[in-house]
C-alpha cells in the first residue's frame, strides 16, 4: 500500500508533539472529543435545514470505549464523517502554521499547557498513541475509508467498512515508559475523570461503559460487578442557564464541584455579556483566605472555556493581581479553540474580557460595601490586604477606585471605616488625616504620640499591617487631605503662640537637652521639647517622610 508522507510543516509539528515533554498529555482526549462534537454540530445543523435528513436527538452522541486486551482507546461519533478528500486534506495537512513558528521561536521555554494555548487538535493523539486509525463514513456516502498512521513516517488511506455515518478514532496506546504511565489512558476511572474535567459541558452525551456494583441477589452483604453504559458529561453548563432558574445552592454546589475552595463562597457573580466581545462568567469571592494564598504555590486565574470546552484551568491574565483571590470561570464563543492557538496573552478578545471582568468585580465590591457592610467586612478581613497592595503597586487610575474600597480601624469609632467616612466626619479645623502605626489596636491606643490628636477631638486611623503606610504614601492624599502620621515631627496642630512658647522653653532648657543628647548619642537625632504630650513624659517622633515603622520595614528588607 502506498504510504503518503505528511506535508513538511505537519511533519515538523508531529515530531515536536511526540518528542517534546508535555506535562499535560491528557488533553488529547479533549481535542478528539471536541472534534467529534464539531462533527455532530455539522450534521445537526444540516439536518435542521434539510428536510431529507431525519435524525432523532438520541442519534447524536459520542462514545468512548476502552479495550485493554488490544490496548485501544476509541472515540466514536455520529457526526458528519469525512470523504476521502477530506481525510487527505484535514488529517494530512496542518492548516495553521502560525502556531508552529511561534512554538519554534519559543522552543526554549517549557511546553507546559502548550496545547491549551494553541492546541494542535487531532495530532495530539500521537502523544499517547503509537498508532492512530480513523474509520470514517461521510454523510451521503456509501463508502467508508480507513486512515492509518504511526506518526512521522506518514499515513495510508484505504477503503473500509462502516455501517453508519460518522467517525471512529482508534488509538493504540503506547507502552509505559519510565516517565509516563501511558496505560493510565486505558483505565476506566482515569479516562472518565479526564472527560469530566475537560469536556463536561459538551452539548452531546459522551457515553462510556463503566463497571458498577450492585448487591448480589440471594446472598446477604455480597456485591457483584456489572457493566453499564453511562453518560459521563453533564452537558448543560450552569453558566448558560438562566439566572432566574438558579438558586444560591446551585452556585454553591458548582463552587464545591469545581474545587474553587474549601469554604463556602461569600458572594457569587453571574455575568453574561453580549457586545464587542461575548462571554459568560461565574465568579466567586471566597469567604476565607485560602491556606496557601501567601505561598508561591497559589496561582491566580480563572478557568477559561471556549464554547463549553476547557482550554485553560488557570488563565492568569483574566485577573489583575489585586483581585487574585477571585475564583471562577469564563466561557466565550469568541475564543474558539482555533483562536486559542495564538498566544492567549496577546489575544485582544481576552484582554477585553479581562478589562470587563475587572470592572464587574470592582462594582460588585462597591455595592457590597454600600449595601452589605457586614459581608464586605468579612471579605475585607480575608482579602483587604490585597487591595492595599493594589493601591501600592498600581500607578494607573485603578488607585482611585481601590482607595474607596479600603477600610481602616478608627480609634475614635472603634470600628472599620472608609477614608470617605473619615474625611466626612472631620471637624472643620482639622487639616490632615491622622494615622498611627503599631502592632495592635490596643498598643496604638496607648501610644503617647496619639494624645494631642485625640485631645483635639480628631480621629486616628490605626495601621497594623506593614503595607498600610506604604499604600497611603502612594495615595499621598485623599480628597485633598494629606495623610499625617501622629509620630511625625510636625502635626500641624500647634497654634502659633504655642510654638513661640515652645521655642522659649527650649532655649531655657537648652543645657539640659544638650546633656541628654550627649548621653543618648547616636540613638536619637535630637532631643526637643514637645507640646503633644499630656500623660506621658516622653515620646519618639520621626523627622521627614519616613515614620519609625516604615524605617523598621525598610531596614528589615534584604539589600
Ligand atoms: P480543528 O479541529 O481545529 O480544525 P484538528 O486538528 O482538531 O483541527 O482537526 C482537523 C480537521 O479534521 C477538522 O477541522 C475536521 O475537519 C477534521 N476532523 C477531525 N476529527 C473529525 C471527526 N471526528 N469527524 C469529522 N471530521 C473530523
Ligand atoms: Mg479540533
Amino acid at each position: 500500500m502506498q504510504k503518503t508522507e505528511f506535508k513538511a510543516e505537519s511533519k515538523r509539528l508531529l515530531e515536536m508533539m511526540i518528542h517534546s515533554i508535555y506535562s499535560n498529555r491528557e488533553i488529547f482526549l479533549r481535542e478528539l472529543i471536541s472534534n467529534a462534537s464539531d462533527a455532530i454540530d455539522k450534521i445537526y445543523y444540516k439536518a435542521l435545514t434539510d428536510s431529507n435528513l431525519t435524525f432523532a436527538k438520541e442519534d447524536y452522541y459520542i462514545k468512548v470505549e476502552i479495550d485493554k486486551d488490544t490496548r485501544t482507546l476509541s472515540i466514536v461519533d455520529t457526526g458528519i464523517g469525512m470523504t476521502r478528500d477530506e481525510l487527505e486534506n484535514n488529517l494530512g495537512v496542518i492548516a495553521q502554521s502560525g502556531s508552529l513558528s511561534f512554538k519554534r521561536e519559543n522552543e526554549a521555554k517549557d511546553g507546559h499547557d502548550i496545547i491549551g494555548q494553541f492546541g494542535v487538535g487531532f495530532y495530539s493523539a500521537f502523544m499517547v498513541a503509537e498508532e492512530v486509525t480513523v474509520i470514517t463514513r461521510a454523510l451521503g456516502s456509501d463508502s467508508a475509508y480507513v486512515w492509518k498512521s504511526a506518526g512521522v513516517d506518514g499515513y495510508t488511506i484505504e477503503s473500509g467498512q462502516k455501517a453508519t455515518v460518522g467517525t471512529e478514532i482508534l488509538l493504540k496506546i503506547k507502552e509505559n515508559t519510565e516517565d509516563e504511565n501511558y496505560e493510565d489512558y486505558l483505565d476506566e476511572y482515569r479516562v472518565r475523570s479526564i472527560i469530566k474535567k475537560y469536556s463536561d459541558f459538551i452539548r452531546y452525551p459522551i457515553k462510556m461503559e463503566v463497571t458498577r456494583q450492585r448487591p448480589k441477589e440471594g446472598s446477604e452483604g455480597e456485591f457483584e460487578e456489572y457493566r453499564e453504559e453511562q453518560t459521563i458529561n453533564s452537558m448543560v453548563p450552569i453558566w448558560r442557564k438562566n439566572k432566574n432558574e438558579l438558586t444560591d445552592e446551585d452556585y454553591e454546589a458548582f463552587y464545591m464541584e469545581k474545587h474553587y475552595g474549601f469554604d463556602k463562597p461569600l458572594k457569587h457573580m453571574h455575568i453574561s455579556v453580549d457586545g464587542a466581545v461575548s462571554y459568560n462568567a461565574i465568579l466567586y469571592l471566597p469567604e476565607t483566605t485560602p491556606f496557601d494564598f501567601y505561598t508561591k504555590e497559589y496561582e491566580k486565574g480563572l478557568e477559561l472555556y471556549s464554547n463549553g470546552v476547557l482550554i485553560m484551568s488557570k488563565a492568569p491574565d483574566l485577573l489583575p493581581d489585586y483581585y487574585r483571590f477571585v475564583k471562577g470561570m469564563v466561557d466565550s464563543e469568541d475564543l474558539s479553540l482555533n483562536i486559542s492557538r495564538e498566544i492567549l496573552q496577546q489575544n485582544r478578545q481576552l484582554q477585553l474580557i479581562a478589562k470587563n471582568i475587572k470592572s464587574k468585580i470592582t462594582s460588585q465590591l462597591q455595592n457590597m460595601l454600600k449595601d452589605e457592610r457586614d459581608k464586605y467586612e468579612v471579605f475585607y478581613k480575608s482579602f483587604g490586604t490585597q487591595l492595599k497592595y493594589g493601591v501600592y503597586s498600581d500607578y494607573g487610575s485603578n488607585k482611585d477606585t481601590l482607595q474607596d474600597l479600603l477600610l481602616f480601624y478608627s480609634l475614635k469609632e472603634e470600628k472599620m471605616i472608609t477614608l470617605d467616612e473619615y474625611v466626612s466626619s472631620m471637624p472643620e479645623d482639622q487639616k490632615y488625616i491622622y494615622y498611627a502605626t503599631g502592632e495592635t489596636y490596643e498598643r496604638i491606643e496607648k501610644l503617647p504620640q496619639t494624645e494631642l490628636v485625640v485631645d483635639k477631638g480628631y480621629d486616628i486611623l490605626c495601621f497594623i499591617e506593614e503595607i498600610d503606610e506604604f499604600a497611603i504614601k502612594m495615595l499621598m492624599n485623599y480628597k485633598e487631605k494629606e495623610f499625617k502620621s501622629v509620630a511625625s515631627g510636625d502635626l500641624g496642630i500647634e497654634a502659633d503662640e504655642d510654638k513661640e512658647q515652645t521655642e522659649q522653653e527650649a532655649q531655657e532648657n537648652k543645657a539640659l537637652f544638650d546633656e541628654m543628647k550627649k548621653i543618648l548619642g547616636d540613638k536619637v537625632k535630637a532631643v526637643r521639647i514637645s507640646k503633644r504630650l499630656k500623660n506621658h513624659p516622653v515620646c519618639l517622633t520621626a523627622d521627614g517622610d519616613l515614620t519609625i515603622e516604615m524605617e523598621k520595614v525598610l531596614n528589615a528588607m534584604p539589600n
